[in-house]
């Protein structure tokens, strides 16, 4: 390790400085040795302005991030020939589909307010709260319609209606159970469309097979069914049913998916009825790697994978389509940084209230309050710079590099030139890196820059 590597994430030889005195040394020790570990092995890493993270954001990086995980370790046997999405859609390694346009297909009828609302569910900047407004609550119920009838699911996996429909009635109410600010039916919602958005213009939906974007769509639905608002090292702090019952491990993403897949034991919800028993269990298997691969302290790995898979990809590899379907649905649950000032705003302020709320509960039940959860102490502005420069900003840099191909269309004009107020502000985020894709480039920009005038009101 290069003296210039440690100065880039903050390990100075001189601890004196003022942010870093109040940490304790363990806790200082553990993170280092997992950031060190981070810079050795990869170089995008090295552009993170490390040292301008305050140690409690690091921290709760580290801690939330980067949990090491077997599971995701690439055998050397893996990496085989280059090759990429492009390569495989300009070499016609493709699925024809057709796209459907209408909303109202299905014969569910829709209000006027809920037709306006969905008018723009093939842009990036869709604003799901305008859409559950429409709703009256049951925006998940009207997303889940339109993507199996926009894809086909409904007719090519023999998908009744009626079913689907009280499939969606009860994830409403499992997603309403804990009335959290952020994680709610909303959040699935706004996931659901984002994969979407992404899939459409990037072409990925060309590449996946029927069985596969089924996998996707379920997957993002019921990612976060029964969430509790609280964050996994809660439950295990607490030693809750679920911890136990998982021992310790993904513990919320184990509950989604279990709690997801026995509502398909009732046969009046269950969408999954008609599909053939090989077809069941390969769903099965790709669903559960989607899910469990949301959990947050996956995503340093995951990273690394999609790294090597870019370099390396084979076309006909069952685990690197996998990965990829499962990078797919954890981008869309970390975007809203790179969605338009409002809607990121509306997220974050969400996201901060749940977290506050567990801090209470801890504060209450006189165990240490968990990093950010402090409504007393927590940096609202600092804690969403360091997420996006060290989580979000990369991991779109690498969905970009990933397709090699101008995704998010809409508002081509806003260049990142434009944004030369933002990009100077931030110099660590280079145009390049982003210019596959100028329209969320200038929503990572708007927002960074915002954040540090100070634009959060809570
Ligand atoms: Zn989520």
């Amino acid at each position: 390790m290069t003296q210039d590597k440690r100065e880039k994430i903050g390990i100075k030889t001189n601890c004196n400085q003022a942010k870093t005195k109040t940490c304790d040394q363990r806790t200082k020790k553990k993170l280092s040795a997992t950031l060190l570990s981070l810079l050795d092995t990869e170089d995008e890493f090295s552009n993170i302005r490390w040292d301008s993270v305050p140690m409690d954001v690091k921290e709760w990086l580290t801690v939330t991030f980067a949990k090491k995980n077997e599971a995701y370790r690439l055998q050397p046997d893996e990496i085989t020939s280059l090759r990429n999405i492009s390569y495989a859609l300009e070499n016609s390694v493709v699925v024809e589909r057709d796209f459907r346009k209408a909303t109202t297909s299905m014969g569910m009828p829709y209000n006027l307010e809920v037709i306006e609302a969905m008018k723009t569910i093939d842009k990036w900047d869709f604003n799901v709260f305008t859409l559950d407004e429409a709703a009256e609550g049951h925006c998940l119920k009207y997303m889940m319609c339109e993507m199996f009838t926009k894809y086909d699911l409904l007719k090519r996996f023999q998908i009744p209606v009626t079913i689907l429909l009280s499939f969606a009635k009860s994830l409403e109410a499992g997603y309403s159970k804990f009335k959290n600010p952020y994680h709610n039916s909303l959040h699935a919602a706004d996931v659901t469309q984002t994969v979407h958005t992404i899939m459409i213009h990037t072409g990925m939906m060309q590449w996946f097979t029927d069985l596969e974007i089924l996998a996707i769509f379920f997957s993002s639905i019921i990612h976060d069914y029964e969430h509790t608002g609280t964050t996994n090292h809660f439950h295990i702090e607490t030693r809750s049913k679920a911890a136990l019952l998982y021992n310790d491990r993904s513990v919320l993403e184990n509950h989604h998916l279990s709690a997801a897949f026995r509502l398909l034991q009732d046969k009046d919800t269950n969408i999954l009825g008609n599909l053939a028993i090989d077809e069941w269990r390969e769903l099965r298997r790709m669903v559960i790697n989607i899910v469990l691969s949301t959990d947050m302290s996956h995503h340093f790995q995951q990273f690394k994978i999609m790294k090597h898979i870019l370099q390396c990809l084979q076309l006909t590899d069952r685990t690197h389509k996998d990965k990829i379907m499962s990078f797919l649905v954890h981008i869309a649950d970390i975007s809203h940084p790179a969605k338009p000032w409002e809607l990121h705003h509306r997220w974050s302020e969400a996201l901060l209230e749940e977290f506050f709320e567990q801090g209470d509960k801890e504060a209450e039940m006189g165990i240490p309050i968990s990093l950010l959860c402090d409504r007393k102490t927590t940096n609202t502005a600092e804690s969403q710079i360091g997420f996006i420069d060290v989580i979000v900003k990369p991991a779109f840099v690498l969905l970009f590099e990933t397709v090699e191909k101008s995704i998010i269309p809409e508002a081509a004009d806003s260049r990142c030139e434009k944004d030369s107020t933002y990009s100077s502000q931030f110099p660590q985020i280079k145009c390049n890196s982003l210019k596959n894709c100028p329209h969320v480039c200038s929503h990572i920009y708007t927002v960074m820059f915002r954040l540090s005038r100070g634009d959060w009101i809570m």
